[in-house]
């Protein structure tokens, strides 16, 4: 269980393997800034292209290879939206950008499977068009349950949200609509029916919300009825949102999408509070938080366990000589080696604060542990940091203390101290444990 905030190096153009956009616009001031944007803020490779042949060409020369497409409706070649047309026949998601709109072209822009329109007529329209295109791309890792005892109902719904992108399972009934739910893991919104056989929509909403906080799961109602009050019911059941049928694409869709921006901002916020901000390691507070619930786990199962607290010897020393900044750098090229020595494993790293990391090893007694964390310490006197023109390395200083009964969470981590506090006794560049006192005794 090792884990690195990843949402902190979010948008600082992280490349997305190869995935590609095509740009049909032709003015070059969107042009260039949109290329650059997407490059940049997306990781996204795009190509170009000024005009309906062109476009044609790009997609004759590299089909089904494009993530999704961005299409002007106004090209000297097709005045009418002839583009988005050829987009839509070679499959390519699209968004459309465009100037021209009115209530005609909206319906025919929506009567084609589009993902979204963005319109250029405002200061915003480039920082919109980049948020479409991001927001398309990520509800791809998105999964919507769509419950609905009519398929027909069920379809419409379904085909909006797949338009959108999003990962879509069905459900016909309220108990189907659960049993699903414990299939895939991975489902974050409910979009509901209120009319259903077995149960209704309000009663499926607090079922769901006995099981899952609004912070993980958003739940949206949906109704043709009259009557005012459904939404109110559903709201009051723990639902997050409710929508009218018939849909209004465009409602929908930013209903939609505020909600699962709100679970994306929750578990960024979860993220945060549980990361270190030098390293991106867990924090304190985390390894704290649920330290004693895997323990407790451990115990109740007869799982061996132990507890580590490795410290950076003389770490003063250096900061006094090389500087603060220095002295981060190593903390975070430790934290990063620790991080892939840990990485894939179930136990718990954290930094503790400072120049001490702590680590929860399950399924490992004290031995085990100790004999691991002799490896640990000689990894890291290997690692070298590069600064100031200088090769720096450090060694490190680990207690080990076994776990072996039911006991305040931080009488463990005081064993593990002691047990640190003689290895720097005795030197430093070494670790210390229960084990090692009973060996040199027996000597
Ligand atoms: P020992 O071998 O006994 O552990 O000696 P030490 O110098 O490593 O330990 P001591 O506790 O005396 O000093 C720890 C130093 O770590 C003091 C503090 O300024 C520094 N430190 C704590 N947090 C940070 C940090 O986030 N960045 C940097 N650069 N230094 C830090
Ligand atoms: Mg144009
Ligand atoms: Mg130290």
């Amino acid at each position: 269980m090792v884990f690195r905030a990843d949402f902190l190096s979010e948008g600082q153009g992280r490349r997305r393997g190869s995935q590609k956009i095509l740009l049909v616009e032709d003015s070059r001031m969107f042009t260039s800034i949109l290329s650059h944007r997407f490059q940049t803020e997306l990781g996204l490779s795009v190509t170009h292209c000024p005009s309906m042949k062109t476009m044609n060409e790009a997609l004759a020369a590299d089909d089904h290879g494009f993530t999704m497409a961005v299409v002007d409706l106004n090209l000297p070649d097709s005045p009418h939206g002839e583009a988005l047309d050829v987009a839509i026949t070679h499959h390519v998601p699209t968004i459309v950008f465009t100037a021209t709109f009115d209530t005609d072209v909206r319906n025919r822009i929506l009567e084609r499977s589009i993902v979204d329109y963005v319109l250029k007529d405002n200061e915003f329209a480039l920082d919109n068009l980049v948020s479409t295109v991001r927001r398309a791309i990520s509800n791809r890792s998105t999964r919507i349950l769509v419950v609905d005892d009519t398929p027909s109902a069920r379809c419409v719904l379904v085909d909006l949200l797949q338009a959108q992108q999003f990962k879509v399972v069905e459900a016909g009934t309220g108990v189907e609509a659960l049993a699903v739910l414990d299939e895939y893991g991975d489902i974050e919104v409910v979009v509901t029916d209120y009319h259903m056989p077995d149960m209704d929509g309000h009663e499926l909403t607090r079922r769901i919300r006995r099981r899952y906080g609004s912070d993980r799961m958003r739940v949206i109602g949906v109704s043709s009825s009259s009557d005012r009050l459904l939404s109110a019911a559903f709201l009051k059941a723990g639902a997050s949102d409710f929508v009218y049928r018939p849909f209004v694409a465009e409602e929908l869709q930013c209903r939609i999408a505020l909600n699962v921006e709100t679970l994306m901002q929750m578990k960024q916020l979860r993220a945060a509070a549980a990361s270190d901000y030098l390293t991106g390691l867990y924090n304190r507070r985390y390894f704290y938080d649920h330290g004693p619930r895997i323990v407790n786990e451990c115990l109740r199962h007869q799982r061996p366990t132990s507890v580590a607290i490795l410290d950076i010897d003389h770490f003063k020393h250096l900061n006094d000589t090389y500087g603060h900044e220095i002295g981060d750098q190593v903390l975070k090229a430790v934290a990063g080696r620790l991080h892939s020595l840990f990485e894939g494993s179930e136990n718990l790293l954290s930094r503790l604060g400072g120049e001490e990391f702590g680590i929860l090893f399950t399924e490992m007694d004290s031995r085990a542990a100790t004999e691991l964390c002799e490896e640990v310490r000689r990894n890291l006197s290997n690692l070298k940091v590069n600064a100031d023109d200088e090769e720096l390395s450090v060694t490190v200083s680990i207690g080990v203390a076994d776990i072996a009964g039911y006991e305040a969470f931080e009488n463990y981590l005081n064993a593990a101290d002691q047990f640190l506090y003689m290895a720097k006794h005795k030197g430093r560049n070494q670790v210390f444990s229960d084990v090692r006192l009973t060996d040199e005794a027996a000597h």
